[in-house]
């Protein structure tokens, strides 16, 4: 070979295009030119394969690529070894030194595809000529081995593109598809789906720690109808317990286990074995620190088997499962919560919504029991003396529970209360404060308990017990909840005990009123009927059942007593006598009650009336027995005045007289009173006060002149039309102007004033006499009271009986009015009286006023 046919074949060696977008077709394109350049009679080219670290034939030229070996880079071949090592191609010498390499039999030279001075493929080429590659061929070898370590690297650098690619958009799908469900199942299933699309696996098994529950959900890719895979979920009870699993989950890392080449423990080898499976990749399900569960990718036996990118794939969607699974987890926890929250304040309401504590707290049990799915929910209450704990109501489980009780010292529920702390025992066999006894009482057999104090105030009532748990174990929440259960039903408790010392006190109070021995009648604020009691049903012929609810203006029809328990115009509390259809006289007091309305006590004052008339009587008769005598020596004294007497004879008879006067205007003081007091029904007729007034005055006329004393006097302006006695009425004014005459000096002024209201007139006679001093002043209403003005001058007493202002207090009362005085000594006195301007009797007879 001359030196420019060297120079062609290195020139097209080095320059020959290749379509490096077809690694394949341009490999095939490379290793012909090889045997064309070199005039080999076969070719081969190896890379290098790191999963299993050695040269793997990928295309030959000459002889089919499966007779052709792999090649070790420890191989102990002197020829590789020299490749290996000098970087170089290099010859065997004929057939010499073939044997064992790749091509043999023939010359076989060997050249490294070389990049960053890494051998990433072998180029082999051979002929059946025994003399071997010279210089230029080995050099031409070299240039077109590390063409081809070139095609290599681009190979796996598209390769690697598009599989990073690929990978890229089932992360995005799988984060898509997973992280968008809020079910825990979906959210499963999704995770599974894209495990199974993402790898060559050919089940996949997702086992998710639910509280214990331990099921496994296994997924397998099928193949449906339209061509188009779909999961399908096969589940199995338990996942078989491989050795593996314990240490995936408690390393939190993931583990593979195969039959070839073996790797695993001893057992779970033979478990694979036995379940048909090449290899299990499992992986923990878990977050940083907590973990979910486990994920099994299963690869059957003689079908695809895992390799290392697809696992890493596996992780990370897995990594997204497990996001998306535990957002699951919460939410539901977030959503059962939420109805649990809701359930629990229906349970509040239904508890302090009505007062009767027993359909309360079984209803409560019956809810509680529903909320946390507990086989029975009890409720224990203290007994009265704190000894012993009676079970009250119950809800769940068919029980035979009445009236059950047990010791304060018994059991968790004693201990509960005892302690006012809660408690949770899931193992009753091993806890020594289970007492089976109960059992025995209750008809359930327990195995765990959640006991709660009932406590309102910090003081213990009693306990609620959850008693078996539906999957075993009460929590923290269940405690929280039935807490809150607790909380509600102790203000119920408290509510229905205040309750019932409020009805308690109110029949207490009913009884009372009904028996006593006074009439009682009590109304509401508009009036209607609450009570008439026994006495008051007798007394005015009432029957108190039919009355109750009805008006008490209905009830007592023109009485004073209907208008008084209705009338708006009143100020409490009054007092009245009234009489009834029984002829009783009832001295009524009629009080308002706060928030109540009113009621009207009566006391029979019948017989007193009687005694008081009989006394009358007496006083009358014997005054009027007293009368004609006195007359007779009033006269004899008279006609001794004109007698022959000496001075002293003339003074004792002067002192005769005055005590005969005297004692003759008391009797008659007297005996008037006793006709104005014993007759009410008198008749009454309108006339003109003002007319009544003038008259009285002119009447007194003289007596203001003896003591040249001043009468002021302004008619009003409007008429003043009163109904009423006009000569008793008159007797009161004489009275009030003849004190005020008697008692104040000469020349003093004394006034009327008068003053007409809407409902009342008021007259007043003021004076500027010696007033009247303090401790008089409740008193100068009294029948027979003389006040100390009278005997100011004891040389000159003031005459007087001590009856005018107790009959002017009759009178007026008798017309419906008052009568009143304001006085203060030495400065004057002003008495008033007032009457109504629509005569309102003071005393009323139902018989009387009906007939
Ligand atoms: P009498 O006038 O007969 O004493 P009354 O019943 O009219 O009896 O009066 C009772 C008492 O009231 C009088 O004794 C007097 O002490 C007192 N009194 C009545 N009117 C006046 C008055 N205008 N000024 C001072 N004291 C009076």
């Amino acid at each position: 070979m001359d030196s420019a046919e060297l120079r062609g074949q290195l020139y097209r060696a080095a320059t020959s295009p290749f379509d490096i977008h077809n690694p394949m077709q341009a490999l095939t394109s490379l290793i012909i030119l090889t045997c064309d350049l070199v005039s080999a009679d076969r070719a081969a080219l190896y890379d290098f394969d790191k999963t299993d670290a050695g040269y793997t034939p990928r295309i030959a030229h000459g002889l089919p690529l499966r007779d052709l070996g792999r090649v070790a880079p420890s191989s102990d071949h002197p020829l590789l070894q020299q490749v290996f090592s000098s970087k170089r191609a290099t010859s065997t010498n004929g057939d010499t030194g073939s044997l064992g390499l790749p091509l043999a039999p023939g010359t076989v030279a060997c050249a490294p595809c070389l990049s960053d001075d890494k051998i990433i493929g072998l180029l082999f080429a051979s002929k059946d000529q025994r003399d071997p590659y010279g210089e230029v061929d080995l050099e031409t070898l070299e240039v077109l081995a590390s063409r081809a370590a070139e095609v290599f690297t681009l190979a796996q650098q598209t390769t690697s593109q598009s599989f990073l690619l690929h990978k890229l958009s089932l992360l995005y799908q799988a984060s898509h598809a997973i992280t968008g469900t809020l079910d825990r199942q979906e959210a499963i299933k999704q995770t599974a789906a894209h495990l199974l699309k993402a790898t060559s696996a050919d089940t996949c098994e997702v086992f998710a720690f639910d509280e214990g529950k331990g099921e496994t959900s296994r997924f397998r890719q099928q193949l449906g109808k339209s061509m188009q895979q779909t999961v399908v979920s096969l589940v199995a009870d338990k996942m078989p317990d491989y050795p593996v699993h314990q240490k995936v989950q408690k390393e939190l890392k993931p583990e593979v286990i195969s039959l070839t080449p073996p790797s695993g423990s001893a057992k779970d080898i033979a478990m694979l074995e036995a379940e048909g499976i090449s290899t299990a990749a499992v992986f923990p399900l878990a977050t940083r620190n907590e973990s979910l569960g486990l994920v099994r990718l299963l690869y059957n036996k003689g079908g695809h088997d895992a390799d290392e990118q697809e696992l890493e794939l596996a992780q990370a969607i897995i990594n997204i499962g497990t996001v998306g699974i535990q957002d699951a987890i919460h939410f539901e926890t977030a959503e059962a919560r939420a109805s649990q929250l809701q359930e629990l304040s229906l349970i509040g309401k239904e508890m302090t919504s009505t007062l009767d504590l027993e359909v309360a707290l079984q209803k409560a049990m019956e809810q509680s029991q529903n909320l946390l799915k507990a086989e029975a929910v009890v409720l224990f209450l203290l007994d009265d003396n704190r000894e012993k704990l009676i079970l009250k109501a119950s809800g769940g489980a068919r029980m035979r529970i009445r009236d059950l009780t047990i010791r304060l010292e018994e059991g968790i529920a004693g201990w509960v209360t005892r302690n006012n702390s809660p408690l949770i025992v899931n193992d009753v066999r091993t806890n020594p404060l289970y007492q089976s006894a109960i059992d025995g009482q209750t008809g359930l057999l327990t195995t765990s308990v959640l006991c709660v104090p009932l406590q309102q105030r910090g003081e213990v009532m009693g306990a609620i017990q959850a008693i078996n748990h539906p999957r075993g174990a009460f929590t923290e929440t269940d405690q929280q909840l039935l807490t809150s259960i607790a909380s509600w039903a102790a203000v119920s408790i408290d509510n229905a005990s205040l309750f019932r010392d409020v009805t308690d006190e109110q029949s207490r109070l009913e009884t009372t009123l009904m028996e006593t021995a006074d009439a009682v009648v009590l109304t509401d604020i508009n009036g209607r009927i609450i009570l008439i009691n026994q006495t008051a049903g007798q007394v005015f012929r009432i029957n108190p059942d039919l009355a109750k609810d009805r008006f008490a203006s209905e009830i007592f029809v023109n009485h004073p007593l209907g208008e008084l328990l209705m009338d708006d115009e009143i100020t409490f509390p009054t007092s009245v006598e009234v009489t009834t259809p029984t002829e009783r006289v009832l001295y009524a007091t009629i009080s308002e009650i706060t928030d109540v309305g009113r009621v009207a006590v009566m006391q029979d004052i019948t017989a007193l009336k009687q005694i008081d008339r009989m006394r009358s009587q007496l006083l009358g008769t014997a005054a009027h027995d007293l009368k004609n005598p006195l007359n007779a020596i009033r006269l004899g004294a008279d006609l001794l005045n004109d007698a022959e007497l000496s001075d002293q004879q003339r003074k004792a008879l002067n002192m005769m007289q005055r005590a005969t006067d005297s004692m003759i205007n008391l009797i008659s003081g007297l005996l008037e009173t006793i006709r104005v007091e014993s007759t009410s029904n008198i008749a009454y007729e309108p006339f003109q006060l003002h007319e009544l007034i003038r008259s009285t005055i002119e009447d007194l006329r003289p007596l203001f002149d003896a003591k040249k004393q001043k009468v002021i006097y302004k008619p009003p302006d409007e008429s003043l039309l009163i109904v009423g006695h006009a000569n008793r009425l008159s007797s009161v004014m004489s009275n009030l102007l003849s004190n005020a005459i008697k008692f104040c000096k000469d020349e003093a002024q004394i006034e009327i004033k008068v003053r007409g209201g809407d409902d009342e007139v008021i007259i007043s006679v003021i004076d500027d006499g010696p007033g009247i001093p303090e401790d008089e002043i409740p008193r100068v209403f009294d029948h027979l009271f003389r006040g100390r003005v009278t005997v100011m001058d004891p040389n000159n007493p003031i005459d007087g009986t001590g009856l005018g202002l107790a009959l002017a207090k009759t009178v007026v009362e008798q017309h419906g009015g008052r009568i009143w005085v304001t006085s203060k000594e030495n400065e004057g006195s002003t008495f008033s009286f007032s009457i109504p301007r629509e005569r309102t009797p003071k005393t009323g007879s139902l018989r009387k006023e009906n007939e």
